[in-house]
């Protein structure tokens, strides 16, 4: 028994939903496609790699946890949007794997606004000098489409909005600086089952839900 339709009843028509369904299986999966769903994060190579062999052709597979540049060469052939690239090392290795699948992977560049010192991603500082540099500006086979975070994991609403809103801000900011002409930097990745309702009001354009749609994970 999932959550679906209850989640998507909350979001706007506007917003992407993404289905967290990491750690739970396959057949769980398909009663969420069946229901209509197309979109599908995961964060661990091994288990994509399986669930995108058993699993309809046409699931837009998003990879949205922290990915070792050696192992993007198994999804380059076929994901759809990598949303967690916290190195440029990484977004290098992504542009290699997917000139050789003849593609071009869209990815966010992950920001590190939680105030948890164990989160990965780019201080607002570290991205901008990244964008600066402009290596990035090279790459055939990257799209950077936008920007994606996660919110510190504390019960005080005020501080969670408070970060999501510095995103939103800094998404404006990088927006208006170097991809004004640019209409394929637009998204906004940011809300998970917890705190989506506060990501909503401050511009998110994706959130990735896996828990309030298929219940606990059992690790
Ligand atoms: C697991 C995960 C989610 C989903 O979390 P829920 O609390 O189950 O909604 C969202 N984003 C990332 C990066 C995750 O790893």
């Amino acid at each position: 028994m999932i959550h679906l339709q209850e989640v998507k009843a909350t979001l706007p028509p506007e917003v992407e939903l993404v289905a967290v369904s990491k750690f739970h299986p396959a057949p769980l999966l398909q009663e969420a496609y069946d229901q209509g769903q197309r979109i599908f994060g995961e964060s661990r190579v091994q288990e994509l790699q399986a669930k995108q062999a058993a699993l309809p052709k046409d699931i837009q597979w998003h990879f949205i946890g922290h990915l070792q540049p050696n192992k993007v060469k198994y999804i380059a052939p076929y994901i759809s949007l990598i949303h967690a690239v916290d190195s440029e090392k990484l977004l290098l290795e992504i542009e290699k794997q997917a000139a050789k699948a003849n593609r071009v992977i869209p990815c966010l560049l992950e920001l590190h606004i939680a105030q948890e010192a164990t989160k990965y991603g780019f201080t607002p500082e570290a991205c901008t000098a990244l964008l600066e540099a402009g290596t990035w500006r090279q790459l055939r086979h990257v799209q950077i489409a936008g920007l994606m975070c996660m919110a510190s994991n504390v019960d005080d609403a005020v501080q969670v909005e408070e970060e999501f809103h510095r995103a939103l801000a800094y998404f404006n900011e990088v927006k208006a600086r170097f991809f004004a002409d640019d209409p394929a930097f637009c998204q906004r990745s940011w809300g998970m089952s917890h705190d989506y309702p506060l990501a909503l009001r401050q511009g998110a354009t994706l959130v990735r839900i896996g828990t309030a749609i298929f219940g606990e994970r059992e690790y």
